[in-house]
Order: structure tokens, then sequence, then C-alpha cells
């Protein structure tokens, strides 16, 4: 029966395909309350210094804590959160628990100068969102050099005029810019000449196999190698192994950040770590 609905152009649905979808629906109705029910909330990772072994920044990264199915990872929700338009209250209030923390921390002086901050893409459809992030720093008598934001590559191929002034307007006020994910997407590559970009995250996947894969290890070597000849830092996500540090450190990679340090935890927990 599959075989011939197929035929008729419907979508070949599994069962668990099927459950996966209303698993979907069901989540999608419960993050509408979620901000309210103060079910989300912000972990920190640190990212060190490959030089001196320092926890110079951190990257805000989103939990939400269901009150019946656990810990909903962000990669289940945020682009549940794209599509119903959530993601702009959501990507708002990630913003400002940023900041909040980046206050409270450089007022020890000790813990991470800046903090990162994850953006959609889709939050670049309300153009003027970061009016109220200027205007809340400045409120908050917070430094935009506090802040990072991490963005990803398919967001600067769009090649829209209006990105590229947002991004600018940050940059000019202080605002450091990541490109996360890099290598991951497109890499049209045109756009690093563009954009006012501050650091490339290397991937994940080109970490995981760092020490039994040459080819993962020319990879890194040449992004790091491109970074710099840019003017631009490089920071090495997931990165699990000394082994794999070792190997960033040699060919120039400024920051690492993974589960061989922390991972992504409380801002209490942090502060007892970073301690
Ligand atoms: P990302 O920005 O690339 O974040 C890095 C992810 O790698 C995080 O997953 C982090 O927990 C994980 N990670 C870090 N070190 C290691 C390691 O050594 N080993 C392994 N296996 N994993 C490591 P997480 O927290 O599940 O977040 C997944 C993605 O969700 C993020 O990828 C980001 O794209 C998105 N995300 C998270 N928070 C936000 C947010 O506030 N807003 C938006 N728009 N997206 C977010
Ligand atoms: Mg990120
Ligand atoms: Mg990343
Ligand atoms: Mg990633």
């Amino acid at each position: 029966a599959a075989k011939e609905q197929g035929r008729n152009g419907f979508s070949f649905f599994t069962p668990a395909m099927q459950q996966q979808a209303h698993t979907r629906l069901l989540l999608a109705n419960d993050l509408r309350d979620a901000l309210a029910k103060e079910q989300l909330q912000v972990h920190y990772q640190p990212i060190v210094d490959v030089a001196g072994g320092a926890i110079v920044k951190a990257e805000a990264l989103l939990r939400w804590r269901h009150p019946r199915r656990g810990m909903v990872p962000p990669d289940q929700f945020i682009s549940i959160a794209e599509e119903n338009g959530l993601i702009h209250d959501i990507g708002d209030w990630v913003f400002r628990q940023a900041v909040q923390t980046a206050k409270r921390w450089n007022a020890d002086g000790r813990l991470a100068r800046q903090i990162s901050v994850n953006l959609s893409p889709r939050q670049f459809i309300k153009g003027d969102f970061y009016i109220s992030w200027l205007a809340y720093l400045e409120h908050n008598g917070v430094p935009p050099e506090h802040i990072v934001i991490e963005i990803t590559e398919g967001l600067l191929l769009d090649d829209r005029p209006d990105i590229l002034q947002i991004i600018n307007r940050l940059g000019d006020a202080g605002i450091q810019v990541s490109l996360d994910d890099f290598g991951t997407g497109y890499s049209a590559m045109a756009y690093l000449k563009k954009f006012p970009i501050d650091y490339l995250k290397i991937d994940r996947s080109f970490v995981r196999d760092l020490e039994s894969d040459p080819n993962d290890r020319a990879i890194a070597e040449a992004i790091v190698v491109m970074a710099h000849k840019l003017g631009l830092k490089t920071i090495a996500e997931g990165v699990e192994t000394e082994g794999q540090r070792d190997l960033l450190a040699a060919v120039g990679c400024e920051f690492v950040q993974g589960y061989l340090y922390a991972k992504p935890m409380p801002e209490a927990e942090f502060l007892a770590f970073a301690r």
C-alpha cells in the first residue's frame, strides 16, 4: 500500500516517522508556554585559550527542561521555534540572559571576558532586533565587546543587503562575530571578505577524527591558515582529547572548546569550575 501511495505522489510515512511528526506537534504546543513557565535555561561552556589554558570566553547554549520529557536538546526544538516564530522571543531572551551573566562576570574580573550567543538566520527577518539589543547593553552598562554572536554560513549566502547592514551595525558597536560550524555548509567563502567576521569556528566533524585521519588534519590546518591570512582567529569545537588539543595548537588554532574541559553547565556550576 505504501508503494502505491508513493506512486500517487504521497510521501512514504513509516510508523516511526509518524510518531516523530506527532512528537514534534506536541513539542511545538508545549514550547509556546516554555518561556513563561521558566522551563528554558541557558548553560555555559568554557572556551579556552590554547596558549595559556585560561577560560577566556563562554558559549551560551539553550536548554529546555520539559516537565514530562526531561531535557529536550536544542537540535529538537530550535527548528520548531524557527517554524512558528517563537525564535524571536526565545532569541531575545537568551541574549538578555547572556548580557546579565556577562555583567556579573565582568564585575568579578577573573571570569570569561566574552559570552557568545547563537543566532538563527530567522532572527534576521526582524531586521530591527539589533536596535533593542544594543539598547539593552547600554541600559545595563555592559560594553558590547563582551558579547560575540555566532552565525552560520547559510545566512551570509543570502546576499541580502539588510543582513550585511545588521552585521555591520553590530560590528561597529563592538560586538564580535563568529562563523559557527565552519566548513560544513556551502563554504562559498566570498562572503568572508564582505562581512566583519572575527572568528571561524572549526566544526566538530573535523575535530573528531583529527588524531587518526590525515585529511581532517589537513582541513583543520587549511582553515587556520586561511583564517590567519584574512586576519581572523579560530576556535575549535568538540575537543574531547589532549591529542586533539595538541594537534590544533600545533597548527596555530587559538581557542578550543569541548568536553576535554567541560560540558555546557548552569552558571553556578560554571563559576565553581572556573575558580
Ligand atoms: P553549536 O552552536 O555548534 O554548539 C556546539 C554544540 O556542540 C553544543 O550542542 C555543545 O554542547 C556540543 N559540544 C561541545 N563540546 C562538545 C564535545 O566535546 N563533544 C560533543 N559530542 N559535543 C560537544 P548543544 O548544546 O546540544 O547545541 C546544539 C546546537 O543548537 C548548537 O550548535 C546551536 O546551533 C543550537 N543552539 C543552541 N543554543 C541556541 C540558541 O540559544 N539559539 C539558537 N538559535 N541556536 C542554539
Ligand atoms: Mg555555536
Ligand atoms: Mg558550532
Ligand atoms: Mg555545531
